[in-house]
């Protein structure tokens, strides 16, 4: 008898980074959400114990080979775990960078559009641009019933004479094989009697001779098929005088010009195989080519004047007189700006002779384009390398216009649309094209590829990304939409028995979007999984059948289990931070909004056209806290970034043209986009140094008298200069250690073992207190135990002020999550030195990410200092919380990219609740749905909206390969 399946994974002593030894039972086929404040160990049970410990035994499954190749996490510390599932991690970081990686190759709709496509799509003549179709036995016979009825019509195939092979010897072959005729020029023969002329080109043997009636058709098809099978694919129709009638082929080609074409495979319809790729390109869509920004940086100069940059100096200065000469020659001005020459000449410059071959130099002019082509062909000296580098960008294949394929996969057509056409199409829109063709009880790979297709299309859309295209770069995506998408191939891949451990699903998704995004995290849980999620979101939450939550503090005031259990059941919960809120004992602070009139300074967009704005102006008032809301891809991003910040986020490109102009009423000492990026990418940094406490803190020990005894002085005791630090790191702490295949690996140095100082500086102790110790010990402490005797303490108060207070004070900056590293960037602002100044204006896109209601609650109070000390801010926000402590709201809107893009409400909260806007119904619903008296009562409402996937082959595949898994 088989066992019952287990009920829960166990995991018993967990130990882990804060966790205090601890034993949970986590339910196996459940969703479960795991919340808590930052800091106090939620991802240390979710990420480092859970997920490492299934990760490990999945791993263990493969060969020796196949796991050097794994990033494999370390161990967890805990005493023993039981009924483990291998683990998915849904992951949001960005780790595709290749150009070939697209959001329809990550959910691999690619692969089932070119199985459909092949089967489903006509192909269209170059020649002619009229469809291409085969024509069999069952074409020729219909062509007969219309035009020769009654008629006495010869149906044959054609000979060609090989090379080397005699007419008579192949008369005889035929003779042998039962044939007995054959047209030859118009002439009948009988062959092996009559011989065939020796310099004909074909024979066309003949099949069969019968007189078109209903009653011969299966003697038609009979011949037809014998025909053209002999025939290569091919059959002729004569007239019994042997007059061409009709030419029938079941081969794929142009009936202009003959021209073969290949069959529809799905390899033709992929870019990721040479059979379909652009050979320009090899399907990246784009190729290494010159940077004409670069090469005429300034088109307002004449040629004279140098407008070629590369042809000036000394050593490609001949190629300046090559082009002067060209131009005397060709009667193109030298004094002429470059962008005021005629774009004639400007190509010919460009391009070259067009009868110039490689060589011809000093006769003919090369072009511009020559004369890299020729620098090409040097590569291999360094200096040409180097000097190349300088001029090339990456532009669109020229070949295949950016849409990877290559020409003859662009023939073929689905309701005239090529693939690429149809992979450029928003998701909302291509599932409205296909979803009339849906299928009904058929078995033909092509509808089951289309059900699959449909499917996935719905989950993109369920999970709020009807908006991207299937073409849209995967590196161009943000780690929230990266997240959502890997959620929906998990649910294609149909896996089953696994747990799926995701972390903030929520973040950067609009209240309207999460209850889809809920039903979405159902069909996984539906389909045999267990779903462990890291979320603060209430309706998450309440949605869960299970909730933990981990704490009640940060840090090592936290790693307890406070809760576990159902969601209702934390309302009561006696120590829950969570349970506080979710019953409405914790409130938000409230607070009146600071009044904005016609007189306060404001901030002045005009004409901004980038992405999906479009001559976009709005203004909004400066010294205030202004919240930026609007669904996911509404435009608001656009508007921080690229309009206010002044550049594109993902190339940090700041010269990009759209941006329409900004006034602002009142000057800024600097424009500083705070954002989740890390703080510094040194390890060597740590909290006591960002905040410049760790200077007055040397001081205090070095000048103590207990260090003068020793022999110490404040120099010992720093980490980047002097004689006290670790001779093997340098007082760094840890070294790299530089992997093959895997991300570099930090590990603690083995002289220090990451203390960072020399043993004689460790052994030293102030107050019962070394180095080492003051390293490991919470920011909080540090600042407790010194209390008055440093102004250090001031400085590390900011820390705490931020919510930080629970960073150990040696703490590498570089092991910060996003929201820490943004809170400490804030720190920064805090501390005004002189009021004097014009305050600074700070973009923040999404704060919140990562924080537990409590902890937004902090950050608020945080922001509205920093609007206290006079700097402007504008927070792009999803968090009710946030939005209702705005001074002032700009909504975008309505919907998500080209239906999004106008502001559709601004003012105080208050105002904004009464818009009727999506944000604004939201604002106004707010609180009461959470914390009225009925939801305490409710059950979690399973959201689901039922998704199901279509069973394939893969997913049986996948299976069986996850039940070896232990
Ligand atoms: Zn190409
Ligand atoms: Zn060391």
């Amino acid at each position: 008898m088989p066992a019952a399946q287990p009920d829960a994974i166990r995991l018993r002593g967990v130990r882990q980074n804060n966790l205090k030894g601890f034993d949970i039972d986590i339910p196996i086929g459940k969703l479960v959400v795991v919340t808590g404040l930052s800091g106090a160990g939620k991802s240390s049970l979710v990420f480092d114990t859970l997920h490492a410990e299934g990760q490990r035994r999945y791993v263990e499954t493969f060969s020796p080979y196949v796991r050097q190749f794994l990033e494999l996490l370390p161990a967890p510390a805990l005493d023993s775990a039981e009924n483990v599932r291998p683990s998915v991690a849904i992951k949001q970081g960005n780790a595709v960078r290749t150009s070939r990686s697209t959001v329809g190759t990550m959910t691999e709709l690619c692969d089932w559009f070119k199985v459909w496509f092949a089967h489903r799509a006509e192909l269209l003549d170059p020649a002619s641009g009229q469809p291409v179709v085969p024509q069999g036995p069952a074409a020729a016979w219909d062509t007969c019933l219309q035009a020769h009825v009654g008629q006495a019509v010869v149906l044959a195939f054609a000979v060609q004479k090989p090379a080397g092979l005699a007419w008579p010897a192949i008369a005889e072959e035929f003779v042998r094989a039962g044939f007995t005729r054959a047209f030859v020029s118009g002439q009948r023969l009988r062959l092996g009697e009559e011989a065939i002329p020796e310099d004909a080109d074909e024979a066309l043997i003949i099949q069969d001779r019968l007189t078109i009636s209903t009653a011969e058709a299966s003697r038609f098809h009979e011949a037809a098929l014998v025909a053209f099978r002999l025939g290569g694919g091919r059959m002729r129709l004569l007239t019994d005088a042997g007059v061409e009638i009709g030419r029938f082929s079941e081969i794929l080609e142009s009936p202009v010009d003959g021209r073969r074409f290949r069959p529809a495979t799905p390899a033709l319809f992929s870019f990721n195989s040479p059979i379909g790729a652009c050979p320009d390109c090899r399907g990246f869509g784009r190729v290494i080519g010159l940077d004409w920004k670069k090469i005429i940086p300034d088109p307002k100069l004449t040629l004279a004047e140098g407008a070629v940059a590369p042809f000036q100096g000394n050593v490609y200065g001949e190629s300046q007189r090559d082009l002067a000469k060209a131009c005397k020659k060709k009667g193109i001005p030298l004094d002429v700006p470059w962008n005021k020459l005629t774009a004639a000449h400007r190509r010919y410059l460009e391009d070259g002779d067009p009868t110039y071959v490689p060589g011809e130099w000093e006769s003919k002019w090369y072009g511009i384009r020559g004369f890299f082509r020729w620098l090409e062909s040097s590569t291999y000296k360094m200096h040409v390398r180097v000097f190349l580098s300088r001029w090339r960008a990456y532009e669109e294949c020229p070949k295949c216009r950016g849409q990877r394929f290559r020409e003859e996969s662009l023939w073929w057509r689905w309701q005239g649309r090529s693939l690429p056409e149809l992979y450029a199409l928003p998701v909302t829109e291509l599932r409205t094209l296909l979803r009339p063709y849906a299928p009904k009880d058929s078995r033909h790979p092509a509808d089951h590829a289309l059900e699959a297709m449909l499917a996935r299309l719905g989950y993109l859309e369920a999970v709020g990304l009807g908006y991207l295209a299937l073409d849209r770069l995967s590196r161009t995506l943000s780690g929230g939409e990266v997240q959502r998408v890997n959620l929906t191939s998990c649910l294609g891949a149909c896996l089953a028995d696994t747990v799926f451990v995701l972390d903030e699903p929520s973040v950067g998704m609009h209240a309207r979007d999460l209850s889809r995004m809920v039903g979405i995290l159902r069909s996984l849980v539906e389909q045999g999984n267990t779903v462990v999620v890291v979320e603060h979101d209430e309706s998450v939450m309440r949605a869960a059948d299970w909730l933990i939550e981990i704490g009640p503090r940060p840090g090592a005031a936290g790693g307890h289990l406070v809760y576990a259990g159902k969601p209702t059941g934390i309302l009561k919960a006696k120590d829950s931070v969570t349970g506080a809120w979710l019953s409405g004992r914790s409130q938000p602070a409230t607070r009146a909004p600071r009044p904005v009139t016609d007189t306060t300074p404001r901030l002045r967009i005009e004409g901004a056209t980038v992405n999906n704005l479009r001559d976009f102006s709005c203004t909004l008032p400066l010294g205030r806290l202004v919240g930026l809301c609007g669904v996911s891809g509404s435009g608001k991003s656009t508007l921080l970034h690229q309009v206010i910040g002044r550049r594109d986020p993902e190339s940090g490109d700041t010269s990009a043209q759209g941006h329409g102009k900004l006034k602002f009423d009142r000057e800024h000492e600097e424009v500083a986009l705070v954002d989740q990026s890390p703080a510094t990418r040194t390890p060597r940094s740590n909290p006591a140094l960002y905040v410049g406490a760790w200077d007055a803190i040397r001081n205090l020990l070095g000048n103590s008298e207990e260090a003068k005894a020793a022999g110490l002085t404040p120099s010992h005791f720093s980490f980047n200069a002097g004689e006290g630090r670790c001779e093997r790191c340098g007082g760094a702490g840890w070294e790299t250690v530089e992997m093959q295949f895997v991300s570099d690996v930090a590990l603690p140095c083995p002289s220090c073992n990451g203390k960072r100082f020399r043993d004689e500086v460790l052994a030293f102790q102030f107050d019962g207190k070394s180095v080492g110790d003051l390293m490991a010990m919470s920011v909080t402490e540090v600042r407790v135990f010194l209390g008055g005797r440093t102004p250090a303490s001031q400085q590390l108060a900011v820390l705490e002020e931020v919510g930080l207070g629970y960073l150990s004070l040696g703490q590498p900056l570089t092991t910060l999550s996003g929201g820490e590293a943004q809170r400490l960037k804030l720190v920064r602002y805090l501390g005004r030195l002189d009021p004097r100044k014009p305050g600074a204006l700070l973009l923040l896109d999404e704060p919140t990410t990562g924080l537990h209601r409590e902890d937004v609650a902090r950050l608020i109070a945080l922001l509205h200092r920093l609007a206290d000390a006079g700097h402007s801010l504008i927070v792009v926000e999803h968090h009710l919380d946030v939005l209702k402590a705005c001074d002032w709201i700009l909504e975008m809107g309505p919907e998500a990219g080209p239906g999004g893009g106008l502001l559709v409400a601004e003012g105080t909260p208050a105002q904004v609740s009464q818009a009727g806007t999506t944000t604004g119904n939201f604002l106004a619903a707010g609180d009461a749905a959470f914390a009225t008296p009925d939801t305490r009562t409710a059950k979690p409402r399973p959201t689901s909206i039922s998704l199901r996937a279509p069973v394939s082959t893969t997913c049986a595949m996948s299976r069986s390969r996850f039940r070896t898994a232990p």
